[in-house]
């Protein structure tokens, strides 16, 4: 194996997260940076225009499925199976990562999500917790992550509107966020009729509704780092797809136009990392097994496979692991980093704590056009009157929840057509039916729920026993359901939907037909969380609150693995909160004197 000249810092995957920190290391510091990024740079197959075959039904920008995709099962006495057709979750591949065909919507964390363990307790008593929950608080507070979701808002450019602002209240935006303390950088984004509708909807049923945060431009904007991005011009080609204006906030309009200036990063790409090589590796041969008894020590760097398919060595001081959910879990698995969490003896960290998003939606038929040809991400009004705790469950069979809006995002006709009301009775296929759905195409609106899951011991993610990738390397293996919290939750959901609906002149509502097993085959946000999380003590998390490694104090992991439990909120913001944290700890106390942070 080819050994390369050894880096500094050395970044694992090329998307939101391993971007900014390549960008706030080299601000601030002289370290050199190797960013290894598995796919390519795909700003050529967008930057002239793009059609909605290649990027919503053939998913051009996600992660290939025939290649590399975690397996999934229900519960442990299963056997699990490999996810080869796009479903329940899109993650992407290439520069940019999932950030570059994201939806843009840019909600931070209720505070009590931070601490969702003591706050509910303290609320409900032990008894209301779920059965087999295994929720912890994250060991960060809201009030500590505030400067730094006002950072990644400045940074991203958010369109919205303060509910909270320094604690004063204002009306039509979000009164039940928590404190910000400043505006939005930009007011939000236009509102298209169906959101409208909602707004109406909800007023009349006594609730707060309020334009949603979104990173796409509501006006021309120019970031910190000077980069400059036009006002969005509303074409519906948002979520799925890459902005070909640049209006939407991804990382190759917001971090690349400053990472290209900079001499002391070097982005890699068509490089797969293999393996974290630390210390505690025996061996190069990748079939040594895991032994938890040997902790501590220090990552060396990493192996990966280049574009002529060749496996290199690169060597570096320190590790970031940036690959998103999915890879950061597989990669310390395949690593023998951290100890594997066993369910049967709660024994083990690594993988514990998945979570998905609870997410669906009621149709609304309703008499005029809706116009959904245009659109933008994260573009809508929601309500937070059901979210997270701000309404009682004393007497609610569920704990938590969630945002309920209409969204418009744009909506295109050979990924979306289809849709008659139910009580037409029809086939999904003839003369009538297609005559049907033609007239109810743009009068189809959706009311949508975005919810909490809340974590619990059973979903988890370790090695798949039987399937491997192309390189031979055991599949990520996912063990998720869901339970009777999400079931109520979405019961409860989907009636104050079907109402708002109706309240929105719809002549019908068709409501969603409820929770049964997990199914992977629908699509319910790429939100997923946990595996790697954080903790205030080494038995408790994988990582400490910085983000850090509690076995390797020259690893840090970033992003969405790293939370204890989801929120309903849509997990980016966060995420890049979370990164502006640990480069601060890197740059101010880390480089200073290299060990643990904590
Ligand atoms: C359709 C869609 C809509 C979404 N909408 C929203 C939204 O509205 N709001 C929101 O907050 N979030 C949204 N998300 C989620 C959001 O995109 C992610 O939270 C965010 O991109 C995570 O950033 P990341 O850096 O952790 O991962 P990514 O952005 O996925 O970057 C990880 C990178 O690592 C690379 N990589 C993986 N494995 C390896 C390896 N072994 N070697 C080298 N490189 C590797 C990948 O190719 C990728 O480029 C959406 C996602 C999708 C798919």
């Amino acid at each position: 194996m080819k050994t390369l000249p050894s880096t500094d810092v050395l970044i694992i995957g090329g998307g939101w997260t391993g971007l900014l920190m390549a960008k706030e290391l080299s601000a601030r510091t002289p370290v050199s940076i190797v960013v290894l990024e598995r796919g390519r740079d795909r700003r050529p197959d967008y930057i002239s225009g793009m059609d909605e075959l290649d990027f919503f039904v053939r998913m051009h920008m996600m992660q290939d499925p025939s290649r590399e995709t975690p397996t999934l099962r229900h519960n442990d006495n299963e056997r699990a199976l490999p996810i080869r057709q796009y479903g329940a979750f899109l993650p992407g591949s290439g520069v940019g990562g999932t950030g570059e065909h994201w939806g843009a919507v840019y909600p931070r964390l209720l505070p009590d999500c931070f601490e969702l363990h003591s706050q509910t307790v303290a609320r409900y008593g032990e008894k209301k917790l779920p059965q087999d929950q295994s929720m912890q608080d994250w060991g960060v507070t809201y009030d500590e992550m505030e400067p730094y979701y006002a950072r990644s808002e400045r940074e991203v450019g958010v369109s919205g509107k303060a509910g909270n602002l320094k604690g004063k209240k204002i009306e039509g935006g979000n009164i039940f966020e928590g404190w910000r303390s400043e505006e939005y950088p930009m007011p939000p984004t236009i509102t298209p009729y169906l959101s409208e509708l909602f707004r109406g909807a909800a007023k009349s049923l006594g609730y707060h509704p309020y334009n949603n945060a979104t990173a796409v431009t509501s006006q021309d904007y120019t970031n910190p780092d000077g980069v400059t991005r036009p006002a969005c011009a509303v074409c519906g080609f948002c979520e799925r797809t890459p902005c070909m204006i640049g209006a939407k906030a991804q990382p190759t309009t917001v971090l690349m136009p400053v990472l290209q200036k900079r001499k002391s990063v070097t982005l890699r790409t068509s490089a797969t990392v293999r393996r974290i090589v630390h210390d505690t590796s025996h061996d190069t041969s990748h079939d040594t097994p895991h032994d938890p008894a040997q902790k501590g020590g220090k990552a060396r760097g990493v192996t990966y496979i280049d574009e002529s398919g060749e496996e290199v060595f690169q060597p570096a001081d320190l590790v970031i692991l940036s690959s998103y959910t999915l890879s950061n879990n597989h990669l310390l698995f395949l690593s023998g980093i951290g100890t594997p969490y066993d369910p049967a003896t709660g024994k083990g960290t690594l993988g514990k704590n998945l979570t998905h998003q609870v997410a669906f939606g009621v149709q609304a038929f309703l008499p005029k056009p809706l116009n959904k040809f245009m659109g933008a991400g994260g573009t809508g009004v929601r309500i937070a009157d059901f979210d997270a705790d701000v309404f009682d469950h004393s007497n609610l069979p569920f704990i938590r929840g969630g945002m309920i809006g209409a969204m418009s995002v744009g909506t295109q006709p050979l990924s979306t057509f289809g849709n008659v009301p139910r009580s037409m009775k029809l086939p999904r296929w003839g003369a009538e039916w297609k005559k049907a759905a033609i007239d109810y195409f743009d009068r189809t609106g959706v009311v949508s729920f975005s919810g909490e899951q809340i974590p619990y011991k059973g979903n988890h993610f370790d090695l798949d026993p039987t399937y491997k990738n192309p390189l031979g390397d055991p599949l990520l293996r996912m063990t998720v359901n869901w339970r009777e919290n999400e079931r109520k939750m979405v019961e409860f959901m989907n009636e104050k939907m079907v109402e708002l609906g109706h309240a929105m002149g719809a002549k019908e509502v068709t409501p969603f037909p409820g929770y049964a097993d997990y199914d992977v085959t629908r699509y319910q946000s790429t939100h997923i969380q946990g595996g790697t999380m954080m903790a205030t003590s080494p038995d408790r998390g994988v990582v400490n609150t910085y983000t850090q490694h509690w076995d390797i104090s020259n690893l840090f992991v970033l992003g969405a693995s790293t939370f204890p439990n989801s929120g309903s909120s849509n997990p980016t913001p966060t995420i890049l909160a979370l990164t502006y944290r640990t480069a601060d700890a890197i740059v101010e106390k880390y480089l200073k004197k290299p060990g643990m942070l904590a």
